[in-house]
């Protein structure tokens, strides 16, 4: 093929790829470089483990919030949560989004929740997964080493014309959000003792016995509906429907 043929011819993904800025210059933002490494290493379809990123970049602690800060920019990334299929560190990048390296798209998606916003969802809902009503800091159930992170997520995508105020945020640990979450924002001593001595009695020694376990005890009710949150989506939307037949005989 000769330069003009080439020059003609429409552009291949090789040809795509090879315009792309290289994911390893560190001019760019870690967002940006996630971007590239994922279109140029990973490729759309395939998948990759949290422990090649965090192989690809050194040094980098935000890697989970920053791969999370791409899906409102349109790119498809499910994690084992969404797909049985994967591995608990595996991710499968489903679809490129944006091009972020691009400067006209580098803000694509990107969140803008204030820490007062923010706030006033955890508070609303309680500084609980609204999903498996795990509580931040706490320990999963089926692993009692891990411990859970609470993230502030958009209901209904910003690209999909979701905003950034209360009613379109929902608090969602890092499992139930697929990728590693932020750090939880922590009460002060005193607030939380102050909501300790506000509990009835009942509750008082309920709240000693789970601090004396290490880890909150669930009641059959909120067990029920971790096991149904956890589920995928179409098992969910089932068991749903039996349940409002269930209520209905
Ligand atoms: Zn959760």
């Amino acid at each position: 093929m000769t330069v003009e043929e080439r020059a003609n011819e429409p552009l291949s993904r090789e040809g795509e790829a090879a315009t792309l800025p290289d994911w390893r210059d560190e001019k760019w933002g870690l967002r940006v470089r996630l971007a590239l490494f994922l279109v140029s290493q990973v490729g759309e379809g395939n998948t990759f483990t949290l422990a090649q990123l965090r192989e690809a970049f050194p040094g980098h602690s935000e890697i989970g919030r920053r791969l999370r800060d791409l899906r409102p920019g349109g790119w498809g990334i499910e994690g084992p949560r969404d797909d049985r299929s994967l591995r608990p560190d595996e991710y499968r990048l489903v679809k490129i989004g944006s091009p972020v390296w691009e400067k006209a798209h580098r803000s694509d998606g990107l969140r803008m929740i204030s820490a007062s916003v923010r706030h006033q969802v955890l508070l609303r809902d309680g500084y609980r997964c609204a999903a498996c009503g795990v509580l931040a800091g706490e320990p999963y159930a089926e692993d009692p080493t891990s411990q859970a992170h609470l993230t502030v997520q958009h209901i209904t995508p910003i690209m999909h014309g979701g905003g950034t105020d209360a009613s379109n945020l929902i608090t969602l640990c890092s499992l139930c959000n697929v990728a590693v979450g932020s750090a939880p924002p922590v009460a002060s001593a005193e607030e939380a003792w102050s909501r300790a001595v506000s509990l009835s009695p009942k509750d008082q020694a309920r709240l000693l016995a789970w601090l004396i376990r290490g880890r909150r005890e669930a009641s059959p009710l909120e067990s029920a509906a971790s096991a149904i949150f956890r589920l995928p989506p179409g098992e969910r939307a089932e068991i749903l429907g039996r349940l409002a037949d269930h209520l209905a005989q």
